[in-house]
């Protein structure tokens, strides 16, 4: 039997009041696994807008004077408020965007990990003393929250990404206006009922939801807003950096990936299949960390592959509400159809199909786990991310061309190796391109380590003590 859910009501958050959609424009929301209608999102006005901006333009004058330790105890009674509300919450996470129940459970939990760890690390956002070159002087450096953030988050972590920019916001002093994803806006929602039922004063946190290039022009087109954080594609993270230098705002930008796994002739080639194929298929591949490009040593390519298969085939696809699922829906049409193309073009190519690709006949966006081997390099695929529940895998046969392959793309986000050698894995740490790497495991997404990209992939650090600096700006004091 289907978990129980108890959806709810979906409105905006402005200035500490929730409005509701009436006499605003609205689309609906659909469950992506049945297609059922669940919601139906109000998109913010111009005039909501402008309550956002002015709410954080004048709440920030007090909130930045209230004491690290205030903000930080708020934060942790905030995720307090989460830890005892997960099971709604996670039901409703996985209703809106599709993931099973464990991992939407998973994310809650680490949603309220963040606040936590930023109402900590707020209150080691330490300055420092530097030596004068008179006695008579004294140099101060302050850090200073940079002033209110807008922030724009994707579907595919609802409630994990906004958490990681709101708490580093209000951690640092600053204020924050957050557009969630139009899929997935209950949970964000929620994060701000906890916040506000913690005691978070009016205006500090608004979250407005609609139009996604209407909210982000207006808001990053305004005087108020001094830094923006964005997680989704690269495409759109241009746009948005773009006009956040017309008005020299500071920006973070979380952007696309396409991992590449580079699997060693010694490698533990039962150990790395099972690892990496519980973390291709987590949250149906809809992950910008996500393991794509399997380049394996060619004496064990085919090894590997009747081991990934293996475990692939054995993967529960369903609604993420029923238990056992281990894979849910795509989130959005989109997918389906862009991984569709992409596979097409990869066949045509002539890559081999080794499992999945068919549509599964039901209701909502489901797609099979799917691997593809062999996948000529000027495939489509190997250039632009699938962000879906699809492996490609390719062959190589010594270190120098494993590494040419892993940095050939543009991006520099996730990337993992399994080997035994620790000389090879001292090279993979100096020489892969990327923001974080994996060796013989993929964990490298938590509250306490640094999260960002390089080159395409983005710019600034969202976890870990580095998530603060985005926040916080540099005043040095000369003091005699
Ligand atoms: P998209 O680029 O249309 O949208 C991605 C997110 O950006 C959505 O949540 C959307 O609300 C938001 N967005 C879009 N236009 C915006 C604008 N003008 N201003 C502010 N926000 C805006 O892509 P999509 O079809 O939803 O997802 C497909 C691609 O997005 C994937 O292939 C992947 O590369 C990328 N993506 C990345 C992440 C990530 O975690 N880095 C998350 C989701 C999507």
């Amino acid at each position: 039997m289907m978990v129980a859910t108890d959806y709810p009501v979906l409105q905006l958050f402005l200035v500490g009041r929730w409005q509701a959609a009436a006499g605003r424009v609205t689309t609906a929301l659909h469950d992506p696994a049945s297609g059922m209608l669940i919601g139906h999102l109000p998109h913010a006005t111009a005039d909501d807008l402008d309550q956002a901006l002015n709410g954080a333009e004048s709440a920030f004058k007090s909130w930045r004077q209230t004491s690290a330790m205030e903000r930080g105890n708020l934060l942790k009674r905030a995720a307090q408020l989460l830890r005892e509300r997960l099971p709604t919450l996670a039901a409703n996470l996985t209703l809106e965007q599709g993931k099973p129940l464990t991992e939407a459970r998973i994310e809650i939990a680490a949603a309220a990990d963040i606040f936590e760890w930023f109402a900590e690390e707020g209150r080691r956002a330490y300055g420092r003393i530097i030596p004068a070159r008179s006695v008579d002087i004294r140099y101060q450096v302050l850090r200073e929250p940079v002033g209110p953030v807008a922030a724009f988050a994707p579907w595919n972590f609802p409630a994990v990404i906004p958490a990681r920019k709101i708490a580093a916001a209000l951690a640092s002093g600053c204020t924050c206006i957050i557009k969630p994803a139009e899929e997935t806006p209950a949970t964000c929602l929620a994060l701000a009922q906890a916040l506000s039922d913690a005691g978070l004063p009016a205006g500090v946190l608004s979250v407005v939801t609609g139009d996604p290039s209407f909210i982000s022009d207006y808001l990053l087109r305004s005087n108020v807003i001094r830094k923006i954080s964005f997680t989704g594609s690269t495409a759109v993270g241009r746009q948005l950096g773009s006009l956040a230098a017309q008005q020299l705002q500071r920006s973070t930008l979380e952007l696309g990936g396409h991992a590449p796994v580079l699997v060693f002739e010694d490698a533990d080639l039962d150990r790395a299949a099972a690892i990496c194929v519980e973390n291709k298929f987590r949250n149906a591949g809809q992950v910008c960390i996500s393991p794509t490009r399997f380049y394996v040593h060619e004496r064990v390519h085919d090894a590997f592959v009747q081991r990934f298969v293996e475990r692939t085939a054995a993967l529960k696809v369903g609604h993420g509400l029923q238990p056992g699922t281990q894979m849910g829906p795509l989130a959005n049409s989109r997918r389906p159809h862009a991984l569709k193309g992409l596979i097409k073009d990869a066949l045509d190519r002539g890559a081999e199909l080794h499992c999945g690709a068919q549509d599964i006949g039901r209701e909502g966006h489901f797609f099979r786990p799917t691997l593809l081997a062999r996948v000529p390099a000027e495939s489509r695929v190997m250039q632009e991310e699938p962000f879906g529940p699809l492996a490609l895998t390719s062959t190589f046969s010594h270190l120098e061309e494993a590494l040419e392959l892993a940095n050939r793309l543009p991006f520099g986000l996730a990337a993992y190796g399994f080997t035994e050698s620790i000389k090879t894995a001292h090279t993979l740490s100096n020489e892969v391109e990327c923001g974080m790497l994996g060796i013989n495991n993929m964990q490298i997404n938590f509250a306490e380590t640094p999260f960002g990209g390089v080159k395409h992939s983005g710019f600034g650090s969202e976890g870990g003590s580095e998530g603060l600096d985005g926040y916080l700006s540099t005043k040095l004091v000369s003091l005699s």
